[in-house]
């Protein structure tokens, strides 16, 4: 989601500006830094990060430093207390009136603030999507309604807000008009999608997937990321009616124990979310599931932590995301007494990513040696001899191929697993 946001805004500055962006800092006429207050360690980087940059005000005078994201919407006009010298601060929400922040500080001399939630009106006033590879992300909805008792989404964010179908349509067939074959949705809940359809009815994630199915040209279909909660059975027949739509589902958990389910206040339990997962198979047995995992949640007991460790090993799940717990700020759980000590719950991760890593060695070793359609995304992270291409359950394979077909669907053998990454050969175009 925040890649995309600063894609966003590259593409706005360029549109407004004229601007480019530049690798070194001390080019800029303007620093942004698009930030994330998820966990506590991400939002300290920032100040930090404002320190390092600061300097090169002294040689530009004219430069500006702006600060957006969710630490900007968290902090707002606080962060200049820290860091006087930043000139902008504007939220997720209100990142499409950077050009005007940017003249309002230009004129008057003073730092300008803007984390307001003007719902969704930003979509209105970004320029056109434009890429250059065969993926693109198109966002759906925004915000979170879900006010978990952890997570900081609903306050820096703003609620669940989704765009009217018509207008995500509309991004979709200009970047397939572009040369795109691939879409990725994005919003923090995107199953919880309800957008009003052109005759004035409100439609739902399985009928807006559907609609992108039926567009000519477009030939894989993704999104992140989803909750429980939302997994409705509507949406999971559209894993069995659509093939356009991967074998891969995102669906974070976050614990295998019903009692911190329940704290985390979730809104699903551990037999809920084991059902949904079987349905999901039965509409797509080859799906590969992902999820999110919170280790040390406040009064997480070794029996708590072990019901975690049984429904990793019930479900098989591929690489997953896994954090410690981070008390965020104003969430009801920052409140709940935690005397869990720190080597305890670092202990945990680890035996949780251990056990995760076997997993996900296990999925990679079935794909040994079976043939796999991918999307060429660009030159290998490893060698840059090399392509790297994605298959439809999220792997990134590198192969030898030519640049031209950087963009372009191909098959792959797969012949390798080295630590994960997969390697292997085309079979054809
Ligand atoms: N909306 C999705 C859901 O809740 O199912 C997930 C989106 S959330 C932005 C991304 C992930 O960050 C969460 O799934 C959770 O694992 C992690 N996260 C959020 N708040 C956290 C916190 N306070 N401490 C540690 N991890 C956190």
């Amino acid at each position: 989601m925040n890649e995309y946001d600063s894609g966003k805004m590259a593409d706005l500055l360029r549109a407004c500006e004229g601007m480019e962006p530049t690798e070194y800092p001390e080019e800029a006429d303007v620093i942004l830094f698009n930030t994330c207050s998820i966990r506590e360690k991400a939002e300290e980087k920032v100040f930090s990060d404002l320190g390092r940059v600061r300097p090169l005000k002294l040689t530009n005078p004219d430069l500006l430093i702006g600060v957006g994201g969710c630490v900007a919407s968290q902090e707002g006009a606080a962060i200049l207390k820290r860091a006087p010298y930043v000139d902008v601060i504007f939220g997720p929400q209100t990142l499409h009136r950077l050009p005007q922040l940017l003249q309002a500080r230009r004129d008057t001399g003073r730092p300008q603030v803007d984390i307001s939630f003007p719902e969704i009106e930003k979509f209105d006033h970004l320029p056109i999507p434009q890429t250059t590879s065969g993926t693109a992300y198109v966002s759906i909805m925004e915000g979170c309604s879900k006010y978990c008792t952890f997570c900081v989404v609903p306050y820096t964010r703003g609620e669940e807000v989704s765009r009217p179908l018509v207008d995500v349509m509309r991004d979709v067939q200009v970047l397939l008009a572009q040369g795109v074959k691939e879409v990725m949705l994005l919003g923090q809940n995107v199953n919880a999608y309800r957008g009003a359809s052109d005759d004035g009815d409100t439609v739902d994630f399985a009928f807006m997937l559907q609609a992108l199915a039926g567009l000519d040209g477009l030939s894989r279909l993704r999104f992140t990321t989803s909750h429980p909660k939302d997994m409705t059975q509507r949406l999971i027949d559209v894993y069995a009616t659509t093939p356009k739509l991967v074998s891969h589902l995102h669906l974070p958990v976050q614990s295998g124990s019903d009692r911190i389910l329940a704290a985390m206040k979730r809104g699903h339990t551990v037999l809920e979310y084991k059902s949904i997962i079987r349905r999901v198979r039965a509409a797509r047995p080859d799906i590969c599931i992902t999820s999110d995992f919170i280790v040390g949640f406040p009064g997480e007991t070794e029996q708590d932590f072990e019901a975690t460790m049984k429904l990793i090993d019930e479900i098989g799940f591929d690489n997953s995301f896994s954090y410690l717990y981070s008390p965020r700020p104003g969430t009801p759980a920052a409140e709940l007494r935690d005397d869990t000590l720190h080597e305890v719950k670092a202990a945990r991760l680890q035996r949780l990513q251990d056990r995760i890593a076997k997993q996900e060695d296990g999925v990679a070793q079935a794909m040994l040696g079976t043939s796999q359609r991918a999307l060429v995304e660009g030159v290998s992270k490893k060698d840059t001899r090399e392509l790297a291409a994605r298959t439809d359950n999220n792997r990134v394979v590198n192969f030898s191929g030519a640049a031209n077909l950087i963009g372009e669907f191909v098959d792959i053998n797969i012949t390798q697993v080295v630590r994960h990454t997969l390697r292997g050969e085309l079979v054809a175009k």
